[in-house]
């Protein structure tokens, strides 16, 4: 067990000033590593070194901080095997998830962000009556307060901390206290990067204490927040308080459409892949497959039969397709929705009951015949689990998949362009897959509308929230007496 000190502030480990606290391998039970939990002291103690940090680091040149991302690049990967294997340990997810998409997904960002920091470029130039010459700046916004959950710890803090740092800004964030380890382990060789003391720092505590601190505090130019609905919308209501911009990415509970011409072999595989991917605990998995009467009965009996032959077990053995959730907590939650579910007549087609032994595990789970208003067909499960019901055609497919207060991602399963467009226009989410569910790219963006939330993580457009636009106007003439003075007062002459 690694006993840790909590924070990372100042360049530094700092033991949180808070109580001891404890992770742990839901897979196991076992004690993963032992934290020191920081309080509103701490956070204030980050903050203070975050602002007299800032300006240095944001007067860096993009090329500067272009060099120390590319090293912080190289060192993940260097470093990629004790990634992958905290990972596992306190998430429980599968290591071949680990391996193959949380920690290479995350160097490729972090390159990505490399490159980007050397395109601050404005955009506009103008004249203003033949007198003026106008440009823009970009400048990093200031100090950054982040809030990341559980799901995918190392990537959620390297989509927030790392377009800071190529911004110029500087960041205190707050990682899950069920998962603070990765983060943890990213600060401490982006200090050894080079990113300077005190530009990156982490506070490694809960929510209700470390998070309120961090979200009202009026030290902050930003706050970014990835996480549930509710505490995103409590986070927003905090950081009102000081008037602070906020980013929030949050829930969702995506549909998967499949039209009556689709590739029933392709949307069946794309279904069981994009619904289980991480236990199903990722923002974007497929929750509602949306499916045309006329291959309803065969996709349901080949998502079946395929959940059947999912690998649940040991996250650490390669061959495992699927670990464990996050916590008994959690998974208990997951089979509370279920069984409400069946008790109000949906058809449990495979899983939908809680495995014998230790371990927060649940199998995959295909809910048929569920209704528009059922809870599990509207509300975030955040499990293995997929419900799927009928649609009557094109209009109604549509109107089914935006039948949700949320909007962070969908399917249309299609081999019929005109269709395919009709679905990329009329769904509203943040992201429309066609005959896909789950890739996504370090060059696009991620981010939902509605109860999912606003502004956008990845890509040029995450680096904007970063910064600031400014108008630098400035006189090329030189003459004193400028003729719009006389507009103002006759007198100028
Ligand atoms: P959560 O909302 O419970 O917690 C997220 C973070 O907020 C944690 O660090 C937690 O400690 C902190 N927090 C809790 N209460 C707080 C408060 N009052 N003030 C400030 N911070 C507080 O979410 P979770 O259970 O960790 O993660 C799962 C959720 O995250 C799901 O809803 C999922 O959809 C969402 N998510 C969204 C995206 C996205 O990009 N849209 C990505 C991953 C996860």
């Amino acid at each position: 067990m690694a006993n840790i000190p909590g924070c990372w502030i100042d360049g530094r480990a700092v033991g949180g000033s808070g109580q001891r606290y404890v992770v742990d391998d839901p897979a196991t039970g076992a004690v993963v590593a032992e934290v020191g939990l920081a309080t509103a002291d701490d956070v204030d103690s980050a903050l203070a070194h975050a602002r007299s940090a800032f300006p240095e680091w944001s007067r860096a040149t993009p090329a500067q901080r272009s060099e120390v991302l590319t090293e912080l690049a190289r060192l993940v990967d260097a470093d990629a095997e004790n990634f992958a294997a905290e990972e596992v340990a306190q998430t429980g997810k599968a290591v071949r998830l680990a391996q193959e998409f949380d920690v290479p997904g995350s160097i490729d960002n972090i390159e990505f962000f490399a490159g980007a920091a050397r395109h601050l470029d404005g955009k506009a130039t103008a004249e203003y009556s033949g007198e003026h010459t106008s440009s823009i700046r970009r400048d990093a916004i200031g100090v950054v307060g982040s809030i990341t959950p559980w799901n995918y710890p190392l990537q959620m803090a390297v989509w927030k901390a790392i377009p800071a740092l190529a911004a110029g800004c500087a960041i205190v964030l707050k990682p899950s206290e069920l998962t603070p380890l990765t983060t943890l382990r990213l600060a401490r060789l982006a200090t050894e990067a080079g990113v300077p003391d005190g530009v990156f720092n982490v506070v490694t505590g809960t929510g209700e204490d470390a998070g309120v601190a961090l979200s009202s505090h009026e030290g902050l130019d930003l706050m970014t927040f990835t996480g549930s609905t509710p505490v995103g919308r409590r986070v927003m209501a905090q950081a009102a308080v000081h008037g602070t911009r906020v980013q929030l990415e949050l829930g969702g509970k995506a549909p998967l459409v499949v039209f009556d011409d689709a590739d029933l072999d392709a949307a069946i595989h794309g279904a069981v892949a994009g619904s289980l991917i991480n236990g199903g605990q990722d923002c974007t998995a497929a929750t509602r497959a949306i499916v045309a009467e006329s291959l309803y009965d065969d996709f349901v009996a080949g998502v079946a039969e395929l959940m059947g032959r999912v690998v649940v077990g040991d996250p650490t053995d390669p061959a495992t397709d699927m670990g464990s959730l996050i916590s008994i907590a959690h998974r208990d939650r997951v089979a509370a929705m279920v069984n409400r579910a069946r008790d109000i007549g949906a058809r449990i087609v495979t899983g939908g009951s809680v495995p014998d032994g230790r371990g927060a595990f649940y199998p995959p789970t295909l809910v048929a015949d569920v209704g528009e208003q059922d809870e599990i067909y509207r509300d975030e499960v955040f499990g293995p689990v997929l419900t799927v019901s009928k649609h009557h055609g094109d209009d109604d497919a549509i109107r089914r998949a935006n039948d949700t207060a949320f909007g962070l991602a969908a399917s249309a399963w299609t081999r019929d362009v005109y269709r395919a467009g009709r679905a990329t226009r009329e769904i509203a989410a943040g992201c429309v897959w066609i005959n896909d569910h789950i890739p996504i790219i370090s060059e696009m963006p991620h981010g939902g509308f509605g109860a999912s939330g606003f502004g956008k993580d990845m890509s040029s457009y995450s680096l904007d929230e970063y910064l600031t636009v400014k108008h630098v106007m400035t006189d090329i003439t030189g003459i004193a007496r400028k003729p719009w003075h006389r507009t103002v007062f006759a007198a100028a002459g």
